[in-house]
């Protein structure tokens, strides 16, 4: 099946990064083998497209960087060669029509990454590239990649190796972050990013609970978000939690402006009509056109209600018990630390082997920005490492 004396390059992991990294190298004209833990690939970006598969963002390549934060520094040129324009060229190349929606965001007309995913292996096979199923990468022992397959042990000596392995959420689609154990010393603790938090609900939230909130904006620290949120059992989860959900975890109080298109004096006013023997509830679904989502909300988070409501509505504090598990996060942050990789995002002590994806030490908020920044790094570590085979480097 794989011809072990012949050179060929390993790429592992076969996620956005992986695959993109298999094409880098099938491109540099290298025999390429992806090995895949699991039964079939790309299972998270599968997963990811289920809710609208958002690919990139259109926006200038400064406020598009900054949204990795400053300590992603070593990403900008890298993003800087790849960022959103390059993104949907490469996605319209594989025959997806693609929409911007009004805040930037790019998705594929049909939304599902399904039939994306199916042009991208088909023009992969096509290149030769082969996708080994159910191998899990075990760790190295010297310059061997130890391999356990269906078929038993292999240990493999490929001319370069590309690591994709992808983050710490989501065990079940592949990416269990059991990878860490073979970089000891290199990683940073996996930590939630895009996640819910948990909140003790009283009772009488019961009923709301799968209902969304919308059209309201949360605050934390200097971040902030426009959009809707959900009331889960556990807690709060969807879009615009998950946008500020990296300076609530770093400790910022987390604040909901219930009514973001009103100034403070202007939701006064409105509260101020006569509310005669109406229920508190009934006054705010009528002054204020509120849901009983809202209302729960307020009710939740604000007792004992004061007699000025107005600042409550547009700061209400929001008591949580911190992030939901790590499983359930839409991405991590931590993962193999920039110093241990060079500009090529080649493993210094480890010559030849590269890394890419979300195993790096980055984190972005959710807008399209964590596959831009996989498909990138892939493609850079990728061709790195053809260039490495191609100099003539032994394993
Ligand atoms: C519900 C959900 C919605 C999302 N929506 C979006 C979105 O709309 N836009 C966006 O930009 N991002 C989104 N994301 C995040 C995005 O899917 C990930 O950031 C991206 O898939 C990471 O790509 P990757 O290639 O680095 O890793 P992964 O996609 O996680 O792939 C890693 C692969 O490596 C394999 N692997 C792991 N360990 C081994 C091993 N030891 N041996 C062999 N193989 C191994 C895994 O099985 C897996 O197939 C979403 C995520 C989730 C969970």
């Amino acid at each position: 099946m794989i011809a072990e004396n012949t050179p060929f390059a390993l790429v592992i992991g076969a996620g956005p990064a992986g695959l993109m990294a298999a094409e880098a190298l099938a491109r540099g004209g290298h025999s390429v083998i992806v090995a895949e833990a699991k039964p079939s690939p790309a299972r998270k970006f599968l997963m990811a497209g289920k809710s609208g598969l958002n690919l990139t963002k259109a926006e200038e390549d400064e406020a598009f960087r900054a949204a990795f934060g400053a300590d992603a520094a070593p990403l900008h040129p890298i993003l800087a060669a790849f960022g959103p324009d390059a993104v949907q060229d490469w996605a319209r190349g594989l025959g997806q029509p693609l929409f911007t929606g009004s805040t930037g965001r790019v998705f594929p007309e049909v939304m599902k990454a399904s039939p994306l995913l199916r042009a991208w292996l088909a023009r992969l096979e096509g290149m030769g590239v082969r996708i080994m199923r159910r191998w899990r990468w075990l760790g190295w022992d010297g310059g061997e990649v130890l391999m356990k397959t269906p078929d038993g042990d292999r240990r493999l000596t490929p001319g370069a190796c590309v690591l994709a392995c992808g983050g710490a959420s989501w065990a079940r689609l592949g990416s269990d972050g059991a990878w860490a154990a073979h970089l000891p010393g290199k990683v940073a603790p996996f930590q939630p990013a895009n996640m819910g938090f948990a909140v003790d609900w009283s009772a009488h939230m019961e009923r709301h609970v799968g209902r969304p909130v919308k059209g309201i904006a949360l605050h934390a620290g200097h971040m902030a978000s426009r959009g809707e949120i959900v009331l889960s059992r556990a807690g709060i989860e969807g879009g615009g939690i998950y946008e500020v959900s990296r300076a609530v975890r770093e400790g910022a109080a987390l604040t909901l402006d219930l009514m973001p298109d009103l100034t403070l004096e202007e939701v006064r006013r409105r509260l101020a009509r006569k509310r005669g023997k109406e229920s508190i509830a009934n006054h705010l679904r009528k002054a204020l056109k509120w849901t009983p989502e809202k209302q729960a909300l307020l009710m939740e988070f604000a007792r004992p209600l004061p007699d000025d409501l107005a600042p409550m509505i547009k700061a209400l504090p929001v008591s949580h018990k911190g992030p939901l598990p790590m499983d359930q996060a839409i991405s991590t942050a931590g993962g193999l630390r920039w110093e241990a990789l060079d500009a090529a995002l080649m493993l210094k002590d480890r010559p030849g082997t590269f890394a890419a994806g979300e195993m790096l030490d980055w984190e972005a908020p959710t807008g399209g920005y964590l596959i831009t920044a996989c498909l990138a790094t892939g493609l850079h570590a990728g061709r790195n490492a053809a260039a490495w085979i191609k100099k003539g480097h032994q394993p």
